[in-house]
């Protein structure tokens, strides 16, 4: 069954299989950008032709029907579509995050195949396997595993900031300050206290030295330092050994304590080609994220010293974070500090790759710092007025009928806190070829912007 909307002289059809068509409306190519523009600038998004019906634009010539894929509603991550699958014929490469990796055949095969036993009894053999290697890798005594990176966090901050009354310093730009709902507030009764992240993802020392509280008791008590490496929001950057040792001497000085977010610490060390220890020499704790590039399905380590991690341990029951046989998925996770550790490298020449294409790209539509892409993170900034970045999203994410690429790109439907800033992300999902397929996209898309520019200036006069 179809249901069909028309208005004017176009029809839209909606075919059982979810299949916007439109009758009635030339695919050449100014007209599809007319439909485009038209659609943009009316804020239409083609999902809501469908649930509120709204009349189409006109068009004055009736040639071929047109056919668009559907949108599917999503916010930054969420949505049903699957990572690099068909889409009702159209190839989509999913750049939202590194989170959406699916674990490998062989992940899958060594968690069928673990060895399991109670891990709140510590009995379980292979998160003890990985919870040794992970110490090992990281140069620190003990390693923890934990279901998630915001868990990894909060128990680390927990554990270095015991006595109430602690307050910890962080960037401003940093993941436990925004993206984890102020939980060392809300639920851990810590006072978080910011400087200011600089683009490259350091933040000014001095800042730092200046916000360490003196002994008054009008005062909280100073305890912690959190970095974030590789620096998510300022688009994965990579924190210089240079700037960790300098904050290790401060935090010396003050008798702090320094941990380290390294949801994407491997990341980092690849970036460095250094092993991971090098960079975790500054650092009293760090928590890692197994379940981003590193592509296991779930988990994060946290590493530190021995009574730091029983500490860890405790929080972790107290929030529910005490797996069984968890074993099934550190399993996925020995592979992914191997294997997945091992092929990062692809990550950031595929980003680079990217970046280095939209640089080549009209730059009053696009522009990107490329000394700022330094791991499998790219934010470029959308400098063309004539769609909103939410509106270019979703360019990337429609079929075009007008071209013939059968290739759509996901990334995030809601850009980066910062001013028309896009962020995309590589990972395993995505090799060489699919960042060629990514480059022609985003070509067809800015050309298609730059002749609706064109026709929107003609209309203006
Ligand atoms: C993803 C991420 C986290 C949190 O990890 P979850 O497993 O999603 O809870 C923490 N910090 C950074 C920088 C991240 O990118």
């Amino acid at each position: 069954m179809c249901r069909s909307y028309s208005s004017g002289k176009a029809t839209v059809v909606l075919t059982p299989k979810d299949m916007f068509v439109w009758t009635g409306i030339s695919c050449s190519r100014i007209l599809t950008s007319t439909l485009y523009k038209t659609l943009f600038t009316r804020k239409v998004h083609l999902i809501s032709l469908v649930d509120r019906a709204v009349p189409l634009p006109l068009c004055t010539r009736r040639i071929a029907p047109v056919q668009l894929y559907p949108k599917r509603t999503m916010s930054m991550y969420q949505g049903g579509g699957s990572n690099n699958q068909e889409d009702g014929g159209v190839r989509v490469i999913d750049m939202r995050s590194d989170t959406i990796t699916k674990p490998t055949p062989a992940m899958r095969q060594a968690m069928a195949e673990a060895e399991v036993g109670d891990d709140v009894y510590g009995e379980d053999p292979t998160v003890n396997a990985l919870q040794e290697k992970v110490a090992k890798l990281f140069g620190m005594e003990a390693a923890l595993f934990v279901p998630t990176g915001t868990m990894g966090n909060f128990c680390s901050i927990m554990a270095h900031c015991w006595e109430r009354g602690s307050e910890m310093l962080l960037g401003d730009c940093a993941h436990i300050f925004i993206y984890e709902q102020g939980g060392s507030a809300q639920l851990g009764g810590i006072h978080p206290r910011t400087v200011r992240n600089k683009p490259d993802g350091t933040f000014d020392l001095g800042e730092v030295e200046s916000k360490i509280r003196t002994s008054d008791p009008h005062l909280p008590i100073t305890r912690l330092i959190c970095v974030e490496n590789t620096q998510n929001i300022c688009g994965g950057r990579v924190l210089p050994l240079s700037f960790l040792q300098e904050l290790r001497s401060l935090a010396d000085r003050h008798k702090l304590l320094v941990h380290m977010d390294g949801a994407r610490l491997m990341n980092a060390a690849t970036a460095l080609n250094v092993p991971p220890s090098e960079i975790l020499q500054y650092c009293d704790s760090v928590s890692m994220c197994l379940s981003k590039g590193l592509g296991a399905p779930v988990g994060s380590v946290i590493g530190g010293k021995k009574d730091f991690i029983a500490r860890c341990v405790r929080l972790r029951k107290v929030l529910g974070g005490g797996m069984r046989q968890a074993g099934v998925l550190a399993a996925a996770g020995l592979l992914a500090i191997t294997d997945g550790a091992a092929r990062l490298h692809q990550d950031h020449d595929n980003a680079r790759t990217i970046a280095e294409g939209i640089h080549s790209m009209d730059p009053s539509v696009l522009q990107i710092d490329l000394n700022a892409v330094q791991s499998n993170i790219i934010v470029f900034e959308l400098v063309s007025h004539a769609v909103t970045p939410g509106q270019f999203c979703e360019m990337l994410n429609t079929y075009d009928p007008s071209d013939s690429l059968d290739v759509n790109v996901r990334v995030p439907m809601y850009p980066t806190d910062f001013k028309r800033g896009i962020r995309c992300v590589t990972h395993h999902h995505i090799n060489a070829e699919d960042a060629q397929l990514v480059l022609k996209k985003f070509r067809v898309v800015v050309n298609s912007m730059a002749g609706m520019a064109k026709k929107m200036k003609i209309t203006d006069k």
